[in-house]
């Protein structure tokens, strides 16, 4: 596979990039070799600026759920655009998002747009600090929360995959009001709240985590969850930027039926545009500037361009429900493909999946948290994705990141690519 242009640009963009990328996944660091450089998308399929065509199982790290190049979506954008880019003044579109979005998550009382996954994240936090007085927050380890201050303690994503201890520039005394616990440990949790009673303003966890691979809670863990902050006063954050409309219509909150205070979003609630949105009990959100004190506010925020995307995107999803019935259908063939697969080759490996969210892990043991994904083989790991990727599949090129589903992938490009496993 030709990848000569990929490479030219790869060292053009690290003369005038950071690294090359504008990320730190995208450069391949912890795989190995060079990042592709993509010319365009549709469907199931990237195509590189070599012309290779590579079935898509990133989706721009999740929000293309429908695929490249959806029409609605498309056809939303453009539109939006010939009316102006922005205004920075309020328009009937948010209040359309905003409705939408409290119909899909029906404990949302209110709700804020912001830019970002991360924006919507700190802004939370935040919040629930403002709302408390209290200063401290509870996270877990191998869970990532976006790129602010408080969330780069045991993060998962990037700062896994790069193997990045403690992060340079994150003082002290802010990393130390973030405590954390492993993933699915119910009892670590109870003892730092029992270490800093009437300190913890919030607990924030991905329901689902997807940035230390795909780790699912285990039976019983979220309602744990809920009841502890509940009896101890703590904010309880759902951060559903990876599993907000993608496991179900109202995400995590409606798959587990379990309410959170407050719930973050992002990735597919743009559409492809960078979006983000916090929401939750009035109660709290009622504390936001200009109702309240806690500050907080954006620029572009709530821009035409992006909510005329994200607007269109939820409505698709709202409107067919079947969606999420086919991803998870799919989903379950390729992983049990998959699995077959290695399973013949005897290769160990651990294939954790929840709809549309998967990964797989090399090794014997179980993966339940991040000790456990830490552990194991991903020399194995880097193996497979090259041998992947050069057979025209685009994983992504770490063991600590979901791999997602889109609508526009077939029966016959889930075939493709548990053949492509079995060349392996
Ligand atoms: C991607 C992600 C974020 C950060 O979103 P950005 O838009 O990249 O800032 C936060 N939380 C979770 C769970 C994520 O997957």
């Amino acid at each position: 596979m030709n990848r000569n242009n990929s490479e030219r640009l790869f060292a053009e963009a690290q003369k005038h990039i950071p690294g090359g990328v504008n990320s730190p996944v995208r450069a391949f660091k912890s795989v190995g070799g060079n990042p592709l450089f993509i010319k365009h998308a549709k469907g199931a399929y990237l195509y590189d600026e070599d012309g290779n065509r590579y079935i898509d199982y990133i989706n721009s790290w999740g929000p293309m759920i429908m695929g490249h190049t959806y029409g609605p979506v498309v056809e939303a954008i453009r539109s939006a655009a010939e009316k102006s880019s922005s205004f920075g003044a309020p328009t009937e579109l948010e209040v359309h998002m905003a409705e939408v979005i409290k119909e899909m998550a029906p404990n949302i009382d209110l709700v804020r747009m912001v830019n970002s996954g991360t924006e919507a994240c700190m802004s939370a936090v935040r919040l629930a600090r403002g709302y408390t007085g209290r200063n401290r927050i509870i996270k877990f380890e191998g869970c990532y929360h976006g790129h602010a201050d408080a969330f780069l303690v045991s993060a998962g994503s990037g700062v896994a995959t790069l193997g990045i201890q403690s992060v340079p520039g994150v003082p002290g005394h802010v990393a130390q009001d973030t405590l954390t616990a492993p993933y699915n440990n119910i009892e670590a949790v109870k003892s730092l709240i029992e270490k800093y009673p009437n300190e913890i303003a919030a607990l924030i966890i991905e329901p689902v985590a997807g940035n230390m691979g795909c780790i699912l809670p285990e039976p019983g863990f979220l309602a744990q969850i809920r009841s502890l902050c509940t009896r101890n006063g703590i904010v309880l954050i759902f951060d559903e930027v990876m599993t907000g409309f993608r496991l179900a219509r109202g995400g995590a909150q409606e798959l587990f039926a379990i309410n959170a205070d407050l719930v973050t979003y992002g990735k597919i609630i743009g559409g492809g545009l960078p979006v983000g949105a916090f929401g939750g009990k009035r109660e709290i959100m009622e504390k936001i500037a200009p109702l309240g004190n806690v500050y907080q506010a954006g620029t572009l925020s709530g821009n035409p361009i992006a909510m005329a995307a994200g607007y269109q995107m939820l409505t698709t999803l709202k409107n067919h429900p079947e969606i999420f019935a086919d991803l998870d259908k799919r989903t379950h063939t390729l992983a049990d493909g998959i699995h077959d697969v290695l399973e013949q080759k005897g290769i160990p490996h651990t294939i954790n999946r929840l709809g549309s969210m998967m990964s797989v892990h090399f090794g014997k043991d179980k993966v339940t948290d991040f000790d456990s994904a830490k552990k194991c083989d991903n020399q194995m790991f880097n193996k497979f994705f090259h041998h992947m990727l050069n057979e025209g599949v685009y994983l992504p090129p770490s063991a600590f990141e979901s791999w997602f589903i889109s609508h526009s992938i077939s029966e016959a490009d889930v075939h493709a690519t548990v053949e492509a496993v079995r060349k392996f």
